[in-house]
């Protein structure tokens, strides 16, 4: 009963946030699933994107913590962020820092222009972030911090122990600027600096739903899905330490927690788009690479697709027969690829286009119902006499000449086979249409129940699960065409008797 009421005073949160930070839905996410889960967020962008704002005020939802707010610069000394000398203990020739009320003692704190740290303070804070340990003097203390924010305006310089300290924020969100219209008025015209957070998080509920995560087991898919991730990411030298997928995965077993899911499902895979990327133009590549295997899985309307084409295809290539001798339409142009490449011609430029030409039955039939009126030549050499045939006159000099029949429908013995076939593939498709339906159904019913897929990643997700159903459009198309042939060729829909007659 303890998670549901987590789940929905993070609703509350989540809902009281997003109306004073517009366009910050995924920030808000991920800056509460790291409180809750133990881990540092790192907020990337230009100024005046309300990174301090947000971050400052996430941590004012937590009730019966310390915070630690402080603006790093160049000059910043270990006193400002870890606590003055003691004098007591100097006179007794030991060295200890009076830590109360600075980033040693925080719950959570919140560190402007994270990267300005310099050598005196990195080390102890590289230390603090990651073993949560902090040496006072000859005492190594555990410290009680959950989450750092971090705030800045632009990557670490290259330096190993900057990158060693960009490393240790398994959350990064590069934050830009508001996009619309409405939302930059509200920034501009409410005061966002005077709302206080009514909903809070207490430090005892933290500690519960992390024990809680930790038993979680892993969806088989979500682990399939973690390791194509790997090898992806590797082919594209992204490069993530086997602690950071550990730390991701634990992230992921609180999330669930939350949603009070009984296992980690495929759905929440989608929060790993924010951990994965070390610059943020590969943001788009990974989210993308995510979504695609969210969505991928159930139902393949691929394979089937092709099977249907294929079916159609081989259908197609019996009904055509080579004819005994080029057929040419006076009246239809085409450019003549060889003598228009500039190469070849002396005159380049100079477009040439030579007369239309068949080789089979199929395309000379598709033709001639296209344009009924159209006349022909046979043969290439246009001195011949027979250069103004109709259709039907056509059929007839091969006739005559080369003892040629039109080929106008499928020998029985195939027809039966394709027939066949062609039912099967009609099976399938039923079947298919309906899985996808209940698969879209139960889809929305999982986005719906997770409470860290953004609003937008949602509907994206929708989206292209939607393909699916275009898949079995496309499908039921090529199929009626395939019934067409098979009941009476539609291509050869024409007055047979005609060309019969007249051969
Ligand atoms: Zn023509």
């Amino acid at each position: 009963m303890k998670v549901f009421n987590l789940k929905n005073t993070i609703l509350d949160i989540k809902e009281e946030f997003s109306t004073y930070f517009k366009e910050r839905d995924a920030e808000i996410n991920g800056s509460l699933l790291a409180l809750l889960s133990g881990e540092h967020v790192l907020l990337l962008g230009p100024p005046g994107t309300a990174k301090t704002l947000l971050a400052n005020k996430i941590c004012e939802t937590i009730e019966g913590g310390n915070f630690f707010h402080y603006l790093l610069t160049r000059f910043s000394t270990p006193e400002e962020v870890f606590g003055p000398l003691s004098l007591k203990a100097l006179e007794r020739d030991e060295f200890s820092r009076r830590i109360e009320g600075y980033l040693p003692t925080a719950h959570i704190a919140l560190l402007d222009e994270i990267f300005k740290a310099n050598s005196s303070i990195l080390n102890s804070l590289l230390t603090i972030l990651n073993e949560r340990k902090y040496h006072n003097g000859k005492e190594v203390m555990d410290v009680p911090l959950f989450s750092v924010f971090g705030a800045s305006n632009e990557l670490p310089e290259e330096d190993e122990s900057l990158e060693a300290l960009y490393d240790r924020f398994l959350f990064r969100y590069s934050v830009d600027y508001i996009q619309h219209e409405e939302n930059l008025d509200d920034l501009i015209f409410e005061n966002v600096e005077d709302f206080t957070p009514s909903t809070k998080l207490g430090v005892g509920n933290i500690r519960e739903i992390r024990k809680k995560a930790r038993q979680l087991p892993v969806d088989p898919e979500v682990r399939t899905i973690i390791k194509g991730l790997r090898r992806e990411l590797k082919s594209s030298n992204i490069f993530i330490s086997d602690r950071r997928w550990k730390k991701i995965v634990n992230v992921l077993r609180v999330a669930s927690a939350v949603n009070g899911h009984r296992s980690v499902n495929r759905m929440t895979v989608v929060l790993l788009q924010h951990m994965l990327w070390d610059l943020p133009e590969q943001k788009e590549t990974i989210r993308k690479f995510i979504l695609d295997r969210v969505v991928s899985g159930g139902t393949d309307t691929g394979k089937l697709k092709q099977d249907v084409i294929d079916l159609k295809n081989s259908i197609y290539t019996c009904l055509r027969m080579e004819l005994p001798d080029t057929v040419a339409c006076n009246k239809c142009y085409e450019e003549d690829k060889k003598a228009s490449n500039p190469r070849n011609s002396r005159f380049s430029g100079m477009k040439t286009q030579k007369n239309l030409t068949f080789s089979n039955t199929l395309d000379f039939l598709k033709h001639h119902l296209e344009f009924p009126g159209h006349t022909y030549s046979v043969g290439l050499d246009y001195s011949n006499l027979n250069s103004s045939l109709n259709f039907e006159s056509v059929a007839e000099y091969f006739h005559r000449k080369y003892a040629f029949e039109f080929k106008l429908s499928l020998d029985y013995g195939d027809k039966r086979l394709y027939e066949k076939e062609y039912e099967n593939l009609e099976e399938r498709r039923n079947y298919f249409r309906k899985q996808v339906q209940e698969e879209e159904r139960a889809l929305e019913d999982t986005l719906r129940e997770n409470i860290w897929v953004s609003g937008q990643d949602s509907k994206e997700i929708m989206m292209k699960y939607r393909s699916k159903n275009t898949d079995i459009y496309e499908i039921a198309s090529h199929l009626s065409e395939i019934r067409a042939l098979l009941e009476k060729p539609k291509v050869f829909d024409i007055d047979l008797e005609r060309v019969e007659e007249a051969a």
